[in-house]
């Protein structure tokens, strides 16, 4: 197969153009960083976990109305997706203290909060993607109010989604991170969900041991980082058939 163009390489994903304009593929790499990219290391078969992981909840959530970037799998570390314009924010929510909030503002640890509490940060690793307020976002352009409600209703539904779609293979959901982007169409825009949801990005607990299953396995050097998000796809019943280690490249499915 020839290789497609590449656009863009982050921290876990590399983009490629897609076979036809306005689509992107997505390849899922095993890199893993933490801490603003200070702390860097292989995870061996993320990248087929989150791939699948990512696609299953994609496509749950479009299946409820909610519109994402995701056209496809097209195999075990790439998918077909929708060419967005990226709203540089990373939307955060959070239903269980943890992280960034537990420290700050000294909230201990596995507090359930009062409410589902959502925080926007500037997606900069330059600046170490600062927190930011709806006032940042609107005057300096980042996103409109009218984007912005889109972006909170689109969050909420996101969050009430998963939260139970989760809790029911005993896993609760932390807090979590989306991106959202801007799509064209016949002189329309949409705000759709893109990016990636998996455990790279959402803080993912056993309901009942409280065992984490994220990436702060790899953070905070718990050990069995794989075995967490393999378990995750096992109970939500998408462990790849061949297994995650990984399938050396590419390997067409359909
Ligand atoms: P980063 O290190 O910037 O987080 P990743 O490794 O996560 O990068 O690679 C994915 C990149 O692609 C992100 O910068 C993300 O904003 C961007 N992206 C995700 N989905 C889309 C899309 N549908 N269209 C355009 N860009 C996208
Ligand atoms: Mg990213």
């Amino acid at each position: 197969m020839a290789r497609r163009r590449q656009l863009y390489e982050g921290k876990a994903k590399i983009l490629f153009e897609g076979p036809e304009p306005g689509t992107l593929v997505q390849y899922f790499k095993d890199d893993a960083t933490a801490f603003n990219a200070q702390k860097k290391g292989t995870i061996t078969g993320k990248g087929v976990l989150n791939n699948r992981i990512s696609e299953y909840l994609m496509q749950r959530l479009g299946e409820i109305g909610i519109p994402t970037h995701f056209i496809r799998r097209l195999n075990m570390r790439e998918q077909l997706v929708r060419e967005v314009e990226i709203i540089p924010l990373e939307i955060v929510v959070r239903n269980v203290a943890a992280g960034s909030l537990a420290t700050r503002l000294g909230i201990q640890e596995g507090t359930r909060l009062p409410r589902s509490i959502i925080e926007y940060y500037y997606k900069n690793d330059a600046l170490q993607d600062p927190m930011v307020s709806e006032e940042h976002i609107t005057a300096f352009g980042w996103a409109s109010t009218h984007d912005l409600d889109d972006i909170v209703q689109l969050t909420l539904r996101v969050n009430d989604f998963l939260t139970g779609l989760l809790l029911g293979v005993g896993i609760t959901l932390v807090d979590f991170k989306l991106e959202f982007g801007r799509l064209y169409e016949n002189d329309e825009m949409r705000i759709v969900l893109a990016d990636e949801i998996s455990p790279d990005n959402c803080r993912l607990w056993d309901a009942k041991t409280g065992e984490k299953m994220d990436k702060d396995r790899f953070r905070r050097d718990l050990g069995k980082v794989e075995e967490g998000y393999q378990e995750v796809a096992r109970r939500l019943g998408i462990l790849p058939e061949a297994g995650v280690r990984d399938m050396k490249g590419p390997e067409v499915m359909q």
